[in-house]
């Protein structure tokens, strides 16, 4: 039986790249979007007519519950999961003296909070089997701090703090837990930046003179949850162009 592999968030971006990636080696796709997202059958059905039989739920990966009640539902209709990758997030930047409680709580409850919600559900069941792989997918702006970002950054720090405890208590269990930390990439989320500030700014910060692309992560999270990455767990792994190296 194929493997059953959760993307949080694969309705776009990166999570996309990554379904179509774990798709074309094998694996079960499952991804969620957001319970309001009025685009998700239209997305599934553009997916089928390319061939990919991804399936669908919605989950408010912010919500304890609604991932709880998600988990069940894939479990019951698919199967476990063995392969989750938690890539649902998003951005409300501004600076600290702007940052009000709402944006900076949406941001954690989003990017971090999501982290544990997803994975309390799946982690007893890897490692009750003997296997499983966990891949938090943060950002270089975890890592260096971004300004504008004290939300962002801290959530996506946050993660990695979690990828590595978690790493240690599962690492005799066949489970592995892993954070990808990507620079800048070319999705909506980048595409959105204005070009003058992308060339003017960006791109100058990137030694390889340009954006990354989706699949070059999404080529990253099939080898973390593959077989051969058994003895890598607890990394933090930066794919940025050399724009950030530690
Ligand atoms: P997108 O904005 O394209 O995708 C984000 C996804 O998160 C969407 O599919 C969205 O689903 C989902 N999402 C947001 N909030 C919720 C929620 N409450 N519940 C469920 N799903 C939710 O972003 P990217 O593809 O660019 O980014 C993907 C991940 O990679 C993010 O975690 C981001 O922080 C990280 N990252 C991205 C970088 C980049 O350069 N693009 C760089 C570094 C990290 P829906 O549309 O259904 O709401």
């Amino acid at each position: 039986m194929a493997r059953v592999a959760l993307v949080t968030g694969g309705m776009g971006g990166l999570g996309e790249a990554i379904c179509i990636k774990m798709a074309a080696l094998g694996y079960q796709v499952v991804t969620t979007h957001s319970p309001g997202n009025t685009k998700a059958a239209e997305w599934l059905s553009s997916m089928e007519q390319q061939g990919f039989n991804f399936r669908a739920y919605p989950c408010d990966v912010a919500d304890f519950d609604s991932a709880q009640a998600c988990i069940t539902k894939i479990t019951e209709e698919i199967g476990p999961v063995d392969v989750l990758v938690n890539n649902a997030g998003i951005t409300r930047d501004m600076t600290f003296k702007k940052m009000d409680k709402v944006n900076w709580d949406a941001v954690i409850r989003t990017n971090l909070d999501s982290v544990f919600n997803m994975t309390k559900p799946v982690c007893d069941g890897m490692a009750d089997r003997g296997w499983g792989r966990i891949i938090n997918i943060s950002s270089v702006n975890g890592q260096k701090g971004a300004f504008g970002q004290t939300n962002y950054s801290a959530a996506k720090a946050g993660m990695h703090g979690f990828t590595k405890a978690l790493a240690l208590e599962v690492a005799r269990k066949g489970v592995t837990v892993n954070t990808i930390s990507p620079g800048y990439i070319g999705t909506k989320m980048v595409m959105a930046i204005p070009k003058e500030v992308l060339d003017s700014k960006i791109i100058p910060q990137i030694p390889m003179g340009r954006l990354g692309k989706p699949e070059e992560v999404a080529g990253l999270v099939a080898y973390l949850a593959s077989d051969e990455a058994a003895f890598l767990t607890g990394a933090n792994i930066a794919i940025n162009g050399g724009q950030h190296m530690y």
